[in-house]
């Protein structure tokens, strides 16, 4: 098999991927924020996360997965300021922050199983780990990382010596160009690992620390909880590029500080989902929620198709135009599968020739849309024996997850009038008086249903292409 080349943003380059252990990958992704509804712009980074699993998972791997779930710390300016998005959403609902987490997780669990995404093996929530976190940053102390300021601890990011290797910080830039003030801050680029409250007995989510109660900062539960789960030093972090900046980038400062040695070996980044060119964000309103696209007519597994056609590393420009595109697609597909269960027709075994141009289109770092071409091209190949075509398809949506096996026809329900039309016609046809019969026909046409007459029986479709 061809091997598997993933970008990796840490070099900037395609690398070959070499796992830690053999046959064995540990996998983090960054997860939700759940204090609002993920609108489809986050849900792009959890299919691609999704389609990095499923090809691992087809190049014989076995995938550890962590998915963590921010309920705590993360606040609406990533300078480390401003409210605590929790307890923001649980003052406006007049609810606790745990109802609300587990209000939006809740939600966000179903949009999942829609898109057909595999669940982790493991999901993490960041209060569940409060004590992993204090153990972190007490390590990061004792190693001389941390200083306390009036509101908090915080990590001193000039004294790790590669700090923005991941996003290519001109720190010297940064420092020159600093405009915003910096508080008690040290460096612009210093981050707050534990934030004290400021009046104790207020926030719902606070905990007692050595140093002050407070709540975590949101950067240090990823590293706390991916080392728990993963090892000091894991294989793959995947995420969206908004946290090449930031997020990632103390991550690895953090995590590599306290442990001395390489964090992750792969970097992963999705590009945006925009819309009118611009990044879609769930604090300036979000865009569609999967449910909503679905009380508009849309199939979930519409917009999953969608996120294949454009390759991860490409921005994504939503519209409904691209996404009926991609629904007509989608159809195309269900009633290709459909017919080709149907078919008897014998031919050839062509499935080792297509399954080598889909997995070298997927092991050239993930590269969906050449795949699903060669999808389009296996299916509409002449030679190729139907019955092993399916079972190909099969095999293929073990990456593609576009609900390929629970494709059936669906049983149309034909109204009366419509039946009492096809028996009248039927008789007329026993008369032989063709003319008339196909008066008969044209009447149910106007109607909705299309009728052919088959040497396997009477078929009969709803103009809105369910077959019976
Ligand atoms: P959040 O819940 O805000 O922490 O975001 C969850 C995930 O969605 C993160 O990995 C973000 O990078 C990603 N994300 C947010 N907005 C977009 C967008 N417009 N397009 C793609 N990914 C996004
Ligand atoms: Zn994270």
């Amino acid at each position: 098999m061809v091997e598997l080349k993933l970008f990796n943003t840490l070099s900037r380059k395609k690398e070959v991927f070499k796992p830690i252990k053999k046959g064995e990958v540990g996998m983090y992704s960054c997860g939700p924020t759940v204090y609002w509804y993920q609108h489809i712009g986050n849900l792009r980074a959890y299919v691609f996360a999704d389609i990095v699993k499923r090809v691992l998972i087809y190049n014989e791997y076995k995938v550890k997965h962590i998915v963590n779930i921010t309920d705590v710390g993360h606040l609406t300016s990533d300078a480390d300021e401003g409210e605590d998005k929790m307890e923001k959403a649980a003052k406006r609902e007049g609810k606790k922050a745990s109802e609300i987490a587990d209000f939006y997780f809740g939600v966000f669990s179903e949009d999942l199983k829609k898109l057909d995404i595999l669940p982790p093996t493991k999901w993490v929530k960041a209060t569940e780990h409060i004590k992993e976190q204090i153990e972190l940053i007490k390590r990061l102390e004792e190693k001389g990382y941390t200083y306390r300021t009036s509101d908090g601890i915080y990590f001193d990011s000039s004294k790790f010596k590669d700090y923005g290797k991941l996003a290519k910080l001109n720190i010297k830039g940064l420092e020159g160009g600093r405009r915003v003030a910096l508080g008690e801050k040290k460096n612009p680029t210093d981050f707050a690992l534990w934030k004290f409250s400021e009046e104790p007995g207020k926030r719902q989510q606070e905990w007692s620390s050595p140093w002050a109660v407070g709540f975590p900062g949101w950067h240090i539960e990823c590293s706390a909880m991916s080392m728990k789960h993963l090892g000091e030093h894991f294989d793959i972090h995947t995420g969206g590029e908004d946290h090449i900046p930031v997020h990632h980038t103390n991550e690895i400062a953090q995590s590599e500080a306290a442990t001395g040695k390489k964090f992750v070996n792969y970097w992963l980044h999705e590009a945006f989902l925009l819309f009118k060119g611009e990044k879609v964000s769930k604090s300036k309103g979000g865009l569609y929620t999967i449910s909503e696209l679905v009380d508009i007519g849309y199939n979930p597994l519409a917009y999953r198709y969608l996120c294949l056609l454009t390759h991860y590393r490409k921005p994504l420009n939503f519209s409904l135009e691209t996404l009926d595109a991609a629904k007509s697609a989608y159809e195309r597909l269900e009633r290709k599968i459909i017919e080709l269960r149907k078919e008897e027709r014998k031919g050839k075994d062509l499935s080792e020739k297509y399954d080598k141009s889909f997995i070298e289109a997927l092991n050239d770092d993930l590269n969906t849309p050449k795949a699903l071409q060669v999808m389009w091209k296996m299916l509409d190949d002449f030679d190729f024996e139907p019955e092993k075509k399916v079972c190909l398809l099969e095999k293929f949506d073990s990456v593609l997850g576009l609900g390929i096996e629970k494709i059936h026809e669906k049983k149309l329900e034909i109204p009366k009038d419509i039946q009492d039309l096809i028996d009248k016609r039927e008789l007329l046809r026993k008369q032989k008086k063709w003319v008339e019969a196909d008066i008969e026909r044209e009447k149910i046409k106007k109607k909705g249903y299309i009728i052919e007459d088959k040497p396997e029986g009477l078929r009969i479709e709803k103009i809105n292409k369910e077959i019976f």
